[in-house]
């Protein structure tokens, strides 16, 4: 289909000024080039630029989807609330899953992922071991009441997402699949001109062990990498520490206590006490899931990963200001030894290493130092406990970890049977027996990887977009308006242009050539034809690459074929 566009008749409101609210540069460059307009908080519409690009995105997308056997369907937007109900999920999800009721009052909510509908949908139809394994996508709105939503198209509350959904007899079948998914997260980054990697990750809601994330390497990105040249890569929720540790202690200590007055902070008690922070340990209060307290420990020079506390302790929650006085403990001077009687205590592996524990008293205003694990206290279980740092051991070769920002575009997990189990969706086996679906569930943000591919691609006036997700391919700029020389031999490219299945616009507004430029930049038409009337004079077009900022000169009668080939040679690359 040919696409020929005019400036004058194309609605994209480009803006002069950055706006203010908006603070990474693919919001700022979406809203300053006309692509989108906000509505509510992390709630947008696409005006036409925007919507062609998500398009692209969605094109490749969906030819990734059906090179991997994977089948589109469409799903509901608002699902009831009985689904969530089975999976158990209606409970713990909070405040970020909108919920609705209709007008006879049954509650419903707006899906934030869908894997209780898919499985529902399939559940009394895909019967039979010799139906598997199935892999479903969809592309389609979700809803997600985000406690901060910002950086525009980055985290949306209303975002497009594409969520893929398979159902296995076996863990090989779902292994070959993932895989396969894995391949195609990949090759989707790179036709949209990502620069990404692969890291480790942790599950969060959807439940299930072994998961992917794909991360586009930007600055701007929410995401902490921790990454190693040997290829080892995760995002640090979930990267397990090797941290570098030397015992202060060589052989046993004496328990002694020490007045600490208003050394409530481990920088404090350090400097106090002249010793390293590292020997020094840092206890953290938290309740479990039935209330009860618990204790956690680790090296003072660390932070605690909550992500992996919480594995240790199911539905740990750590303890807020107020809540110190209930369990009539001291903040700034906890430790393991004289803890509240039931108290569970949870140290950071690190410690096996130390002999005697510098460590709060359990009153207020003092620490004890020498306190000795068995001797004068006891642990109830040592794990990773501490968020990775560049520097710490790669788990994989032992080198020191380097850091990287990053964007998760996209996330594929195995879910194992933790939905089929839980919403009773079974499949039988060739002896006829019961067996719940083994499932894998993928996942890419597509309004995110156009927002990501802009954070890669810009410089200082506008976006750079790679061919395969700009709105359109070629702009035509002829340079003065009416004029009866370069009007006609800029139509005349153009058309042929668009003739030949170039995405092109014509820049037939009759504004300065200064104007015409910064907006062809800020939009970021990724080949950009200049037509003068002192070139044409010379029988010669301009062209500019906008990515490399290169110039050349073609002939005029040589133009539209030496474009459409240029196309087709970015197209490849992208392809
Ligand atoms: P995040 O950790 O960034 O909140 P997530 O891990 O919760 O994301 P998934 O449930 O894995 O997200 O969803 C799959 C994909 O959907 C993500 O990889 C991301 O690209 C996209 N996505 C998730 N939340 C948002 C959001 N608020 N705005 C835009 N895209 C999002
Ligand atoms: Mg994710």
């Amino acid at each position: 289909m040919s696409v020929l566009l005019k400036m004058t008749e194309l609605y994209a409101p480009t803006l002069k000024e950055d706006p203010v609210d908006a603070e990474v540069a693919s919001h700022r460059l979406m809203l300053r080039a006309g692509m989108m307009r906000r509505a509510a908080a992390g709630i947008y519409t696409f005006l036409p630029l925007g919507w062609r690009s998500v398009h692209k995105v969605e094109r490749i997308v969906r030819e990734e989807m059906d090179r991997i056997g994977s089948q589109e369907v469409l799903m509901p937007i608002v699902q009831p609330a009985e689904l969530w109900q089975q999976s158990g999920r209606w409970d713990v999800y909070g405040p970020e899953l909108a919920r609705l009721k209709d007008r006879q009052g049954r509650e419903f909510c707006l899906g934030p992922t869908h894997e209780e509908i898919i499985t529902a949908t399939v559940r009394d139809e895909l019967r039979s071991y010799r139906q598997l394994p199935v892999s479903l996508y969809q592309v389609n709105m979700k809803f997600r009441d985000e406690i901060r939503p910002r950086f525009g198209l980055l985290r949306g509350r209303e975002f497009i997402m594409k969520d893929a959904y398979s159902f296995h007899a076996t863990q090989e079948s779902l292994q070959e699949h993932y895989e396969a998914m894995a391949t195609a997260y990949g090759r989707i980054c790179d036709r949209l001109g990502l620069a990404w990697r692969p890291v480790e990750a942790d599950s969060g809601q959807i439940g299930g062990k072994v998961t992917t994330e794909f991360m586009a390497l930007a600055e701007s990105g929410e995401a902490a990498l921790v990454y190693c040249d040997c290829g080892w890569a995760a995002n640090v929720e979930a990267a397990e520490a090797v941290t570098a540790y030397s015992p202060k202690a060589q052989s046993a200590q004496p328990l002694e206590r020490v007045e600490t007055p208003e050394v409530k902070t481990i920088a404090e008690l350090a400097a106090f006490l002249g010793v390293d922070a590292m020997h020094t340990v840092k206890t953290m209060a938290g309740r479990t899931a039935s209330g009860g307290l618990v204790f956690l420990c680790i090296p003072g020079h660390r932070e605690l990963n909550e992500l992996k506390a919480a594995r240790v302790v199911p539905e740990l929650e750590l303890l807020a200001d107020e809540d110190f006085a209930a369990f009539a403990i001291h903040r700034g001077f906890l430790g393991p030894v004289g803890a509240p009687d039931a108290t569970l205590i949870i140290a950071d592996r690190t410690l096996k290493a130390e002999l005697a524990w510098t460590v709060g008293a359990n009153e207020p205003d003092a620490h004890l130092t020498g306190a000795m694990p068995g001797r004068d206290f006891a642990i109830d279980g040592w794990a990773d406990l501490v968020t990775a740092e560049p520097g710490d051991a790669c788990p994989a070769c032992g080198e020191p970890l380097l850091a990287a920002r990053g964007i998760e575009v996209s996330q594929v997990f195995q879910l194992g049977t933790k939905y089929s189990e839980a919403m009773d969706a079974t499949f039988m086996d060739e002896a006829g027996a019961e067996h719940p679906f083994i499932m894998g569930c993928y996942g890419v943000g597509i309004t995110r990887s156009l927002a990501a591919v802009i954070e890669q691609h810009h410089d200082e006036y506008g976006i750079a977009w790679p061919i395969s997700v700009a709105p359109l391919e070629v702009a035509v700029v002829p340079l003065q308006t009416g004029d009866d020389v370069v009007e006609p031999v800029a139509a005349r490219i153009a058309q042929a242009l668009a003739d030949a299945g170039v995405e092109t616009i014509i820049d037939d507004r009759s504004e300065r050539a200064g104007v015409k430029f910064a907006d062809a930049d800020l939009i970021g038409w990724p080949l950009q034809v200049v037509v003068g009337k002192r070139g044409v004079a010379d029988g010669i077009v301009e062209l500019k690459d906008r990515t490399t900022g290169e110039r050349s000169t073609i002939p005029v009668e040589h133009a539209a074929a030496a474009v459409i080939d240029l196309v087709k040679r970015a197209r490849a690359a992208f392809a």
